[in-house]
């Protein structure tokens, strides 16, 4: 018997299934299909690359297939709620491929497009709706979407909602959808307000929890580079053109810091594109295209923009600015060594970053290797934690008033005052054993398909 026949799914689906080229469920999958096709609540402790959206997308059709709406009326019978355009997007797209077979609709909303031709694609009726929050209740308010027809209420990301300050958003969702329904949540942590949220909307959940696969770590190679906060575009230039990776994804703080870099790259001849939350939704869509078809070597991009971004072969990922959260850093470098590759991931660490560098090695539970063998190489005193602004503001001047940068590999350990971070033990419960990953499937399947759907325009 074909797996997937296994799980319960209907002969369209897998037909679909196996047009995606796929031949065998996920872990995610095997788990999630026959407790969904059963109606069960599930929490899904997930990540982007397990397979996650198969394992909600398939269920979810099938079961809408098995009790068809009324003729002349489509409801929206499934809602999907995503932190990001691009991940709604692509979660759109997962159900238009597997639903091929299906005689269901299904249409994708998100804000910074114009609201006209997804309100045209409700009106001419939608079994299934993919949906950030803030457009999502916007239309709502507006008397443009009605949600008490909502059978499966699926939330995916929900630490990333947390994150982008979207829970009372969802709260308010929650409450417009009807009492009775199949409740849905995925999140790849599992914070107390999330945990909150979860126990109050799932009954009886179905609890699935999906490890990295094993080794998968082991096929990024790491490297931290040392570098005062001025040098590292140049040493970011340096090694891009000294590496030349196929396909590159460099992460910076802010959407300014991603557009300055962008200019410095291209003044030296490196051909780069932006994706960050103040770009119209034309010039991301633009800018993933060109990384996708491979006419853009280079993606500069903030955390939030790339979230949900499902590109397999991407072999470097430069964290130029190291993250606030430690978590953040493993998505980052998890967008590299999927799908059975290897990947390299670079985090630049400057002055100011000491003490967001000690929470990801405590996090990762083991030092990032120092590579020195680099021209804008500084001193790395692992020890200083500036805490305060005003230590900030303090180590500035020092720097300003001190020796060159280079002569300061010599300074004595601990200068700048600031007390050493306990460098062992606690945790948060996770080991270095985080990131993407999927099982074999297509090569290099790259599933961004937004501009498809009906909010195109
Ligand atoms: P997701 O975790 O939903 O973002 O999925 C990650 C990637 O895995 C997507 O590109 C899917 O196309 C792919 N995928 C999902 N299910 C399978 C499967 N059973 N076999 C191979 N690849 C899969």
């Amino acid at each position: 018997m074909n797996p997937f026949e296994s799980l319960g799914l209907s002969e369209p689906l897998r037909r679909a299934v196996v047009d995606a080229g796929y031949t065998t469920p996920t872990p995610i999958q095997a788990q999630t299909i026959p407790a969904l096709l059963a109606a069960r609540d599930l929490l899904g402790c997930a990540q982007t690359g397990s397979g996650k959206t198969a394992a909600f997308a398939l269920p979810t059709l099938q079961r809408l297939a098995e009790a068809p709406s009324r003729p002349g009326r489509r409801p929206v019978r499934a809602l999907v709620l995503a932190p990001t355009r691009e991940l709604a997007a692509q979660i759109h797209e997962s159900f238009h491929t597997y639903g091929r077979y299906l005689n269901l609709k299904g249409t994708v909303i998100y804000g910074g497009v114009g609201q006209g031709p997804q309100v045209a694609a409700l009106r001419a009726g939608v079994d299934i709706l993919v949906a950030t929050p803030g457009r999502l209740l916007d239309l709502c308010d507006q008397g443009l979407l009605r949600l008490d027809a909502v059978e499966i209420f699926v939330l995916d990301e929900a630490d990333r909602m947390l994150d982008m300050g979207f829970i009372q958003p969802i709260r308010k969702v929650i409450s417009m959808l009807p009492a009775v329904r199949q409740n849905l949540l995925f999140s790849a942590t599992m914070p107390g307000p999330i945990a909150a949220l979860a126990s109050g909307l799932l009954r009886d959940p179905v609890r699935v929890d999906v490890e990295k696969p094993k080794g998968d770590g082991a096929r990024t190679t790491h490297a931290l580079y040392s570098v005062g906060k001025a040098d590292k575009a140049r040493l970011l230039v340096h090694l891009l053109q000294a590496q030349r990776p196929f396909r590159c994804i460099v992460f910076t703080r802010t959407k300014h810091g991603a557009n300055r870099l962008t200019l410095q790259l291209e003044k030296s001849g490196l051909v780069s594109a932006a994706i960050h939350g103040n770009k119209s939704q034309g010039a991301r869509t633009r800018a993933l295209q060109g990384f996708i078809s491979g006419d853009v070597g280079i993606l500069v991009a903030t955390d939030i923009a790339a979230r949900g971004i499902d590109i397999d072969d991407i072999d470097l990922v430069v964290n130029y600015d190291l993250p606030d959260a430690p978590e953040t850093f493993v998505h980052r470098v998890g967008r590299t060594a999927r799908a059975g590759r290897t990947g390299a991931a670079i985090a630049f660490c400057d002055e100011e970053e000491t003490g967001l560098l000690a929470d990801i090695e405590r996090l990762l539970r083991q030092p990032l290797p120092l590579s020195t063998d680099q021209p804008f190489h500084q001193h790395l005193d692992r020890h200083a934690r500036p805490q305060t602004p005003a230590q900030l503001q303090s180590e500035r001047v020092a720097q300003r008033q001190g020796p060159p940068r280079r002569d300061r590999d010599a300074a004595p350990a601990g200068r700048g005052g600031a007390a050493a971070p306990p460098r062992h033990g606690g945790g948060h419960g996770q080991g270095a054993s985080h990131g993407g990953g999927r099982w074999g499937g297509p090569s290099a399947g790259a599933s961004v398909g937004h501009g498809r759907g009906p909010s195109r325009g």
